[in-house]
């Protein structure tokens, strides 16, 4: 405490001492503000006199340590908490924000190139990132929000939305500035889809998918690295996708079999398109779907290693609305069958359609096995068969 007293403006004490201390064990510190991310003296005390440091305050010391609280508490890794923290502060290098330092810069907004891009531009005001939060299905809640800082938003947006949907905006307002410094230094960038897809991929909600009977199984096999077999009496297929990134693309492949491992029917699918990984791994499962085994379908096992994808699969497609159509005819294909149990497996157990997926974007060529399977395909489904160590 004497510490922090000696460094920092009383009025900020209150905010610092609302980070948890076991932030700093999991998250490497880098400071943003020297090329090599080393602190250095200088830096510091540069960022310090010229950076304008001006957050936004409560106006008692109960709300702030509230509003921290609430934060800290949230289901969220510790770098999107810390991105929190630092952007109620205005602390992020927004091109406004060096300019303030010093740094002869054009403040311009690289994104729409017509406003200056301060803080809350960048993350939320930008026309480019308004279609992004377009996208969210809540939007709607939240599209009248956008005065003053960030931290005037957050809070103003805490107000309206539930708190799974709080803690999207903040994996949002975090995939947005990643993608903004993937532009600064001019390395490939991603759209509102793809950036979607990839935060809600990489950092899926707290609350993980009812896998039902699934769990069970799952629990037998804690940590395997081959195919997850169903129940007996069940079937099985698995779906996978492989893209090429950045060129057009895209291998899905699939494979049907008994309980106990017999190959049944397999397919590769080229599309020589582009697409999302969420979006390929939707196609490749109503591919699978669409083209079932010619014996008892009755009861299927599902196994995907899209996480995202089951979890829009059983909340009907609500999230993302660009996908809705897809997940909606996947549904309606799956209603076709009498029972479906659908598992998200690790990519160690989707070992057999990741295989085919990747020889099907390797050769560019759509193929079906129903009755004669070549050899290189009954060695695909022996990668994975967990009788053979
Ligand atoms: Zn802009």
């Amino acid at each position: 405490m004497g510490e922090i007293t000696k460094y920092f403006h009383k009025d900020d004490i209150p905010w610092i001492q609302g980070i948890p201390i076991d932030l700093y064990m999991e998250d490497t510190l880098i400071w943003p503000f020297t090329p090599n991310g080393q602190y250095i003296v200088k830096s510091g005390y540069r960022v310090g006199r010229e950076m304008n440091l001006n957050p936004t305050r409560c106006s008692n010391l109960t709300a702030v340590q509230s509003w921290w609280k609430m934060i800290w508490s949230l289901h969220l890794p510790p770098r999107m908490k810390l991105f929190g923290w630092r952007m109620c502060h205005n602390w992020l290098h927004a091109k406004t924000n060096l300019k303030h330092r010093g740094m002869d810069i054009n403040t311009q907004c690289e994104s729409c190139g017509r406003y200056d891009e301060n803080l809350t531009h960048a993350l939320w005001n930008c026309d480019k990132m308004k279609n992004i939060w377009k996208l969210l299905p809540w939007y709607k809640k939240i599209s009248k929000l956008g005065e003053g800082s960030m931290f005037d938003v957050l809070q103003a947006v805490e107000q309206q939305v539930t708190r799974d949907e709080f803690e999207d905006t903040i994996k949002v307002l975090w995939a947005i500035w990643e993608n903004r410094n993937r532009q600064w230094n001019q390395i490939p960038s991603m759209n509102g889809q793809q950036l979607l897809n990839w935060v809600f991929n990489a950092y899926p909600k707290a609350s993980t998918v009812d896998l039902t009977a699934g769990q069970k199984k799952v629990d037998v096999y804690p940590n395997p690295k081959h195919w997850i077999p169903p129940d007996s009496g069940c079937i099985c297929v698995n779906s996978d996708a492989a893209i090429n990134e950045n060129t057009a693309g895209v291998g899905l492949g699939f494979v049907w079999r008994t309980a106990s491992g017999q190959l049944l029917s397999a397919g590769m699918v080229y599309m020589p398109s582009l697409c999302s990984v969420k979006m390929a791994e939707a196609w490749a499962l109503l591919e699978a779907l669409k083209k079932p085994p010619a014996i008892d379908t009755s009861q299927i096992a599902v196994q995907t290693d899209c996480k995202l994808l089951v979890e829009e699969i059983k909340t009907q497609g609500n999230i993302l609305t660009a996908e809705r159509n897809i997940i909606h005819k996947l549904n309606r294909v799956l209603e076709t069958f009498n029972s479906v149990h659908i598992f998200h497996v690790k990519r160690t157990n989707n070992k057999c359609a990741n295989l085919l997926a990747r020889k099907c974007l390797a050769d560019k060529t759509t193929q079906f096995f129903d009755n004669a399977f070549p050899d290189w395909l009954a060695k695909f489904c022996k990668a994975d068969h967990p009788l053979v160590v």
